[in-house]
């Protein structure tokens, strides 16, 4: 025993879950200060750990760490937040896979970045009790693109940054935005949008979270729109799809 491992404490999100040997478990944290985190919760697995609770996938918690060898391992975890209803309904637990999935996905490990982390943190108090879940998932894609660089231009063309008027009506998903008429017309791929889908994306860009309940009105087909125009322009940078994005259609279409 080195019986010198140094202490530390993070307030943390379990973003991934898996069983480690024959009773601990393997979590991925997302933390304001050391990124996205491996660590080993020992013991995790009994019914009779006190730690047990703690360490649910999506918990936000307190959490005390030591430093290991290869891995840190959690000594304490105080709940901070449970998001009981997320767990309990599937249809925000699948929205939370998929959010949780597209993160760890974008992300490397150790990166800092603390207003991605109040990001995450809100996306899931906002999928805990929100009635627009896609709207939500919306307005984390939006964010989480403009927060690891990848902002989409919805206020200036893509391509020649003039400013955008309400002519504009393609996207293109290699360029990150929308296109004035000028470039729209030298780019055939770029996909056709409507002046609707456009404003919803500017709105969702602009406002805060708490804004989205405004846009419950839109229509289905609109919010399947914005869905498909995000999916094309995220497609690229993750190199493939996600495999929680077949769940949540699972879950959403067979309702
Ligand atoms: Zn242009």
């Amino acid at each position: 025993m080195a019986g010198r491992e140094r202490l530390y404490r993070t307030e943390a999100v379990i973003l991934r879950r898996s069983d480690f040997g024959e009773a601990d478990r393997l979590l991925t944290l997302l933390t304001p200060r050391y990124g996205k985190l491996r660590v080993i919760a020992k013991g995790a697995r009994k019914t009779t750990s006190r730690r047990a609770g703690h360490v649910e996938l999506f918990n936000r918690a307190e959490l005390q760490l030591a430093t290991g060898r290869n891995l840190d391992i959690v000594t304490d975890a105080q709940n901070i937040d449970a998001y009981k209803r997320l767990h309990a309904e599937l249809p925000r637990l699948s929205y939370a896979y998929y959010v949780a999935e597209l993160l760890d996905k974008l992300t490397g490990d150790a990166e800092e970045n603390p207003p991605l982390y109040t990001l995450f943190v809100n996306t899931l108090a906002a999928l805990d009790s929100a009635t627009t879940l896609d709207l939500v998932a919306r307005y984390f894609e939006l964010h989480l693109l403009n927060l690891l660089g990848y902002r989409p231009n919805l206020f200036n063309c893509a391509s020649c940054q003039s400013p955008l008027t309400e002519a504009a009506d393609r996207w293109s998903p290699a360029s990150g935005g929308m296109l004035c008429p000028l470039c729209a017309a030298r780019e055939p791929h770029a996909l056709p949008i409507s002046l609707a889908a456009f404003k919803a994306l500017r709105f969702l860009q602009r406002e805060p979270l708490a804004a989205i309940e405004q846009l419950q009105r839109l229509s289905e087909p609109l919010r399947r729109e914005t869905e498909h125009i995000l999916r094309a322009t995220l497609r690229p940078i993750l190199e493939r799809d996600l495999k929680s994005v077949e769940f949540l259609d699972a879950v959403r279409f067979a309702s």
